[in-house]
């Protein structure tokens, strides 16, 4: 039995235990001393990644007309949140600084959220890798060729499979299918019904669990790994995935020069990204502190009812522990967050790059989606949202203004730049869209931190 008081603050357990949202700060960081350096990935890594991302391009304008306008890229836009922070503080009786931003991943085309980043750069690279093998394709070819009637009957003899709460189900499904893939996806209870449907209607085998995220996962690896022609995307394991999040800071240090925000000793950077089982945000953190070093200030956010992260990063038990140990039930509207044990091999990686993480109860959720969208005309799903608090958690909790003082970081909010990373929302139908909003818009209580 694991003693789990002995190996993280009795408080901090209090607070989890009764669904208090917290703000953690990662003490880890401040004692590796070398950000920079992890034994198994590399700046080189996401580099080779984006390289890849690039060769596929013309491939995915072609397939993905929306993609069009960038080539073929799938990025988001950095949009400035200057509305929503006034109605925010206003909301909040309270001040802080800073510039607010909105990372609008909820926008990304072809899969409509943060998993078109990972998801898709994993079908894509299994792809390349057959047909390389196969000698059908080499580095140098326009990879429109994939689109040919000989490479669908190609890809048609592999399977692709994957657990997902949903939205990974999402892009492995509709960029598998798109290339001929047979796709299995494993969904948990808490998938939501319109993603299934819409799955089914491109083809894919959908296999549906009533337990959570880890049960579908792990039913999905066994049904996988007794098929030879069946490949696997393992959302708690792949470096692959996690890459293809990474290449997003990449993407990120542009957008930024574009709007003239500098990032150094004096300009701070922050970003606050959701987190389900971690691969999303730990491959954007990585990225994150490899461009800008320890001139970022990366936070994961988690629903109150799944601090999974949270729990496996303070306890230094990682995997080895799962939020129903501690009582929780992992029940949250967040269902791209609904994820009960954290990926130890993202826990592990995250601790010399993360600062720190917090935890969001699912009202405040709703409440943020409806003021971002009447603010900014911005619509996101509830598991987009718990970003738009970090800056004022940061600088207005003690745990956050002790952070900020051992940083030496007190001086320079005023320059200091924030991003609400945005995960999902754009493919969800418009009435569930508008129940959420009707939600949020029915919360009496106040925004609090
Ligand atoms: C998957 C997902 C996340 C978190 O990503 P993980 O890799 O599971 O940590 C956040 N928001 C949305 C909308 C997601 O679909």
């Amino acid at each position: 039995m694991i003693n789990i008081t002995q190996d993280i603050e009795r408080l901090l357990l209090v607070s989890l235990k009764s669904y208090k949202p917290v703000l953690w700060i990662n003490k880890k960081l401040s004692e590796i001393s070398d950000t920079n350096e992890h034994p198994s990935l590399s700046y080189e890594d996401i580099i080779e990644a984006e390289e890849r991302l690039k060769r596929f391009a013309p491939l995915l304008r072609r397939l993905f007309p929306e993609t069009l306008e960038q080539s073929g890229i799938i990025e988001s836009r950095l949009a400035n949140l200057d509305n929503f922070k006034e109605e925010f503080l206003k909301e909040l009786h309270a001040n802080f600084h800073g510039r607010l931003f909105l990372k609008c991943d909820n926008e990304l085309p072809v899969a409509g959220s943060i998993k078109a980043r990972g998801g898709i750069y994993e079908v894509l690279k299994y792809a390349e890798e057959l047909a390389f093998q196969s000698k059908r394709l080499s580095i140098g070819d326009n990879y429109e060729v994939l689109m040919d009637e000989s490479f669908k009957e190609f890809f048609g003899r592999y399977t692709l499979a994957v657990g997902s709460t949903g939205n990974l189900g999402l892009s492995i499904g509709i960029m598998g299918a798109a290339l001929g893939f047979n796709v299995n996806v494993h969904m948990s209870a808490d998938a939501k019904e319109w993603k299934k449907i819409l799955l089914k209607g491109k083809g894919v085998n959908v296999f549906e669990y009533s337990s959570d995220y880890s049960k579908a996962v792990e039913e999905g690896r066994k049904k996988s790994d007794a098929d030879p022609f069946s490949y696997f995307i393992d959302d708690e394991n792949s470096k692959t995935l996690f890459l293809g999040y990474s290449t997003a800071a990449l993407r990120l240090k542009k957008q930024l020069e574009q709007e003239g925000i500098i990032v150094d000793e004096q300009h701070p950077l922050f970003v606050y990204i959701p987190c389900g089982v971690g691969g999303a945000p730990g491959g954007i953190c990585f990225g994150l502190k490899k461009v800008f070093g320890s001139y970022v200030h990366c936070f994961f956010v988690e629903p109150t009812h799944s601090p999974c992260m949270l729990l496996g990063m303070a306890s230094g038990l990682h995997e080895g522990i799962c939020v129903q140990d501690i009582g929780l039930d992992n029940k949250t509207e967040a269902d791209g967050l609904a994820v009960g044990r954290p990926s130890g091999f993202v826990g592990k990686m995250m601790e010399g790059l993360l600062s720190g993480v917090y935890t969001v109860e699912d009202n405040q959720m709703f409440k943020l989606l409806a003021t971002l969208r009447d603010s900014e005309g911005i619509i996101v799903e509830p598991s987009a949202t718990p970003g738009l608090l970090g800056a004022a958690k940061i600088s207005l909790t003690d745990e956050g203004r002790e952070y900020l003082r051992a940083n030496g970081l007190e001086g320079y909010m005023k320059a200091s730049t924030h991003i609400a990373w945005a995960t999902g929302g754009s493919f969800v139908p418009e009435e569930m869209m508008e129940s959420f909003y009707k939600r949020g818009k029915g919360i009496k209580e106040s925004i609090s931190i």
